[in-house]
């Protein structure tokens, strides 16, 4: 846990940077002040609405005051604020087997690790689980689930190159519940220049796992790059709007992105950030704690 966590430390090392406010200690909270703070907010990814309330805030508590330790205090307990009400790393489980776990995002967003790290940790928890490839177009991908499934010990349910996707995810619904499976993750496509085409494939999946599997999928999970800033968010809203997500799984925190884009994320979806990808091993999926993630982004 705590390489893991040095390690997410360092790929938001540049995101410390930018909230290293130790340097601006004596300074008058004034305009000038409140405009430096908020382009630091900005470049760390937080996101306009969040940013603007974030300095109104800051205004109304220090006007005329002096910047100190309270201000870095003031200014994360506002972060931890907008972040939080998640149950970290908390999914909805099914009163009756199997639970259903639907994961959706755009291709290089690292879902398909995603998928694999998921499995690993519902897996290490003691659960059976059947792992659904419905990304027919891409046999790279199927491949790739296939080689961590096993490596997981999982079963995987996969169709000819170029099936129809919602006739795997009946296959593989099919299966989870005839075995008495635990969980059931179903992988699906991610290509958005074809956006009309694919959030009508992912309506069909989630039809057919809703129509074998009443009250399911349990979750809607949405994988997205946390180094694609406010990109990721236009992103989120697509497959929202579609497929209505439930929770997201920011990846590659590890990388060059900046923690603020986790803000922007849950401010402008108002989706919970259920987990975070630190690397591309099959451990290096974190719980998302609002606390720890962001005392981590200071300093
Ligand atoms: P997909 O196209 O969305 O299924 O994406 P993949 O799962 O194939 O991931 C795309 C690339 O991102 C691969 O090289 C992964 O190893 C890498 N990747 C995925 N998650 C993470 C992460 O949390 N950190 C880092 N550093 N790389 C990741």
């Amino acid at each position: 846990i705590k390489g893991l966590f040095e390690r997410f430390k360092k790929g938001l090392a540049r995101t410390a940077q930018l909230f290293n406010f130790r340097t601006w200690f004596g300074r008058k909270v004034d305009q000038s002040f409140l405009d430096d703070l908020e382009a630091r907010l900005i470049q760390a990814d937080v996101g306009v609405a969040a940013t603007t309330r974030i300095i109104d805030r800051v205004r109304e508590a220090f006007a005329d005051k002096t910047a100190d330790e309270n201000l870095v205090n003031f200014v994360k307990g506002e972060l931890k604020g907008l972040l939080e009400d998640t149950t970290p790393g908390v999914l909805a489980t099914a009163a009756k087997k199997p639970t259903v776990y639907l994961i959706a995002g755009v291709n290089g967003s690292g879902k398909t690790t995603s998928i694999a790290k998921l499995a690993q940790r519902l897996k290490d928890q003691g659960n059976t689980l059947v792992l659904a490839a419905c990304d027919t177009f891409r046999a790279a991908a199927a491949d790739q689930l296939e080689i961590w499934a096993k490596r997981a010990g999982t079963e995987l349910v996969r169709g000819a190159s170029g099936a129809d996707p919602a006739s795997v995810a009946h296959d593989a619904c099919q299966r989870a519940v005839a075995r008495g499976i635990d969980i059931l993750i179903v992988d699906t496509a991610g290509r958005l220049h074809t956006q009309t085409h694919l959030m009508r494939e992912l309506e069909k999946i989630r039809n057919v796992i809703q129509r074998l599997i009443p009250g399911s999928p349990h979750e809607v999970l949405l994988v997205l790059d946390g180094t694609n800033g406010q990109n990721a968010i236009r992103q989120a809203e697509v497959f929202t709007k579609s497929i209505g997500c439930t929770g997201v799984i920011l990846t590659k925190l590890d990388g060059t992105a900046k923690g603020g884009v986790a803000v922007a994320v849950r401010q402008s979806m108002k989706l919970p950030i259920k987990f975070i990808g630190v690397g591309e091993g099959i451990e290096d999926l974190q719980p998302f704690d609002a606390d720890t993630f962001v005392e981590s982004l200071f300093e």
